[in-house]
């Protein structure tokens, strides 16, 4: 063992700094580990903003908050835990305001407000439209202040299990080479997302579901994996994110005949209905022929150029880049993409899951706030509060209890898997598993989803994983060997993928983000308001059944 601490945090986005932060200030001697500069966490590319009842710009209310998302969950989120996500973010945004954010301003020197998708009030506090840039950097500021030591471009690869607890994590070191184990009293996943699982995405290179595959590892549930959310606008061809801020602010989405077609799928929000309705309105748009080259057009130009310029300045600097377009003069072309896994390891409020020690907080969680439909702006404020408290619920169990220790068995194990990978010469390169993984879960398990598209997906993933087996890396080398973490990477998102097209064939309804046009076009709450649970027994994923927590949100009907 390298070196040990009370508390370990796998991940430094916005989550895992500010787990980490919390675990310090409650007495814990607390680490962060990341495969990247904490900074160039995904969480940095967040754009619109984040979600509390501050009630600025409007009369809001954490109990109104609270039913626009249960709501916009499709009944899929668990009740308690959304009241607590809308109860303590108003404190949180402040906190963090206090720490440094510089939150765009009202009038009257007020943090500022946008509305955004299906939120009955002006909710989303921003800076400008980079709001996941400053809040990676407040919370850096408060790690370094803290001296909290970073194991920086640490690739985690093992979770350590002694004494039926976790114990540590086994990693890679990225710059030196190696394999380095950290021994803790108790760990965090705060790996964020996986949108790396399909080939159009507004994630980041990093997003590969780490965590989750971990944790699934070592014997713990993923919840909800089918809910996979797709994002109305992004830019054809890279997926990169066009915020949901442009539609906040007043832009409008055109199908080909230059007509504002959400009108006839939810006439009452418009562009501001959730982003399940929205995709596939765009979807279908596309599929019966209103599409501009596999894409809709979103128009911002009735904004005029100071607003843009003001308010949207990231936005036009994307499009402007990567497709050529200035949204002053142009409308941007914008399709749906895959952003953002309303799954993940299953955990509950203080961010526990089921193994003794081991927490999940953020994106790589489910505890489920999000249920089957997450509203823009719930995620970030999700990383901050659920990151909180499994940093304060992770460090006063480490303070209690007293050893740890990471078996030499382990580590003998995990050299020896390593090497053997390393050692092989003939195989095949991982990018072209990974580029048909990617390619196919877009395919058949995107915003719309048939029975034998994803029967067939099933099919696929098996072969795949059995060309796994044979992955060869041609890097041998110990200094930033990225062949080596990304065979790795591809090996964590095959088995995603498993549990996700088995929770997807399962749920036998339409609900949020996963879509049934053909057979099971309608929500079915008698038999489907609950999650799915997977387990792997055997090498194959296992699915059960939860009930939704329900407080005192009854179901209704989903109209915007
Ligand atoms: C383009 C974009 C815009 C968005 N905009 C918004 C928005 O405006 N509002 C909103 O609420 N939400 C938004 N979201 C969603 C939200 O930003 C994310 O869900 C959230 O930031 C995730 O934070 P996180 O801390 O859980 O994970 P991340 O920020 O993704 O951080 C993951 C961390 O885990 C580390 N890691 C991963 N695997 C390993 C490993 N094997 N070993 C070591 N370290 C590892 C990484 O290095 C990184 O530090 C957006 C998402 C995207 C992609």
């Amino acid at each position: 063992m390298e070196a040990k601490h009370d508390v370990l945090v796998i991940g430094a986005g916005c989550a895992g700094m500010r787990a980490a932060i919390e675990a310090h200030d409650a007495g814990a001697d607390v680490a962060l580990l990341s495969k990247i500069h904490p900074v160039r966490s995904h969480s940095g590319a967040a754009e619109g903003g984040i979600n509390a009842a501050l009630g600025n710009a409007s009369d809001d209310s954490p109990e109104e908050h609270a039913f626009d998302t249960v709501k916009g969950s499709d009944y899929l989120g668990d009740q308690d835990a959304i009241q607590i996500l809308c109860d303590e973010a108003p404190d949180d945004v402040y906190q963090l305001e206090n720490w440094g954010a510089v939150f765009s301003r009202t009038e009257d020197g007020r943090i500022a407000q946008r509305p955004f998708g299906a939120a009955g009030e002006p909710r989303t506090a921003y800076a400008a439209d980079i709001t996941g840039h400053v809040l990676v950097h407040v919370l850096y500021e408060q790690v370094m202040k803290r001296d909290i030591p970073t194991y920086e471009e640490y690739f985690a690869w093992r979770l350590v299990m002694n004494d039926d607890r976790c114990q540590g994590v086994i990693a890679w070191d990225l710059l030196h080479g190696g394999l380095k184990s950290i021994g803790a009293k108790t760990v965090i996943l705060a790996t964020g997302g996986a949108g790396r699982l399909y080939v159009g995405t507004t994630n980041a290179y990093a997003c590969t579901g780490d965590g989750m595959a971990m944790a699934l590892r070592v014997g713990v549930a993923l919840k909800d994996m089918e809910m996979m959310q797709f994002h109305p606008t992004t830019l054809a061809p890279t997926g990169v994110l066009i915020t949901e801020g442009c539609r906040g602010e007043g832009a409008y989405l055109l199908n080909s005949e230059n007509d504002r077609f959400l009108k006839r799928y939810a006439p009452n929000a418009m562009e501001l209905a959730s982003r399940d309705v929205i995709s596939r309105a765009e979807q279908t748009e596309i599929d019966e022929g209103r599409g501009v080259e596999g894409n809709v057009l979103l128009d911002l130009r009735h904004l005029g150029a100071d607003r843009i310029l003001e308010r949207l300045h990231g936005t036009r600097e994307l499009s402007m880049t990567f497709a050529g377009v200035d949204p002053i003069y142009e409308p941007i072309p914008v399709r749906p993409g895959a952003h953002y896994h309303m799954g993940g390891v299953d955990a509950d409020v203080w961010g526990q899951t089921s193994v003794t020690g081991l927490y999940a907080a953020g994106e790589c969680a489910c505890v489920s706030v999000h249920g089957a439909n997450r509203l823009g702006g719930n995620a970030l404020m999700e990383t901050i509060t659920f990151g909180k408290r499994a940093g304060r619920h992770a460090a006063d169990w480490a303070l209690s209890h007293t050893t740890v220790e990471v078996p030499r068995s382990t580590e003998t194990d995990a050299a020896r898997d390593l090497k053997q990978l390393l050692e092989r010469t003939e195989g095949e390169r991982p990018w072209s598993i990974r580029d048909e993984l990617a390619t196919t879960m877009h395919e058949n398990f995107g915003v719309f989803r048939r029975e034998e598209q994803m029967q067939e997906q099933g099919e696929i993933v098996a072969r795949l994983r059995e060309r796994y087996e044979r992955v060869v890396v041609d890097d041998k080398g110990d200094v930033f060997n990225s062949d080596l973490t990304q065979a790795l990477e591809l090996g964590f998102l095959l088995e995603l993928a498993d549990c996700m097209v088995v929770s997807g064939i399962a749920r036998k309804e339409s609900r949020g983000a996963h879509a049934r046009p053909d057979d099971f076009p309608s929500r079915d709450d008698e038999h489907y308001m609950k999650h799915t649970i997977v387990r792997v027994e055997d090498d194959r994923p296992q699915l059960e059944w939860r009930d939704v927590t329900m407080t005192k949100w009854q179901p209704q009907e989903r109209k915007y």
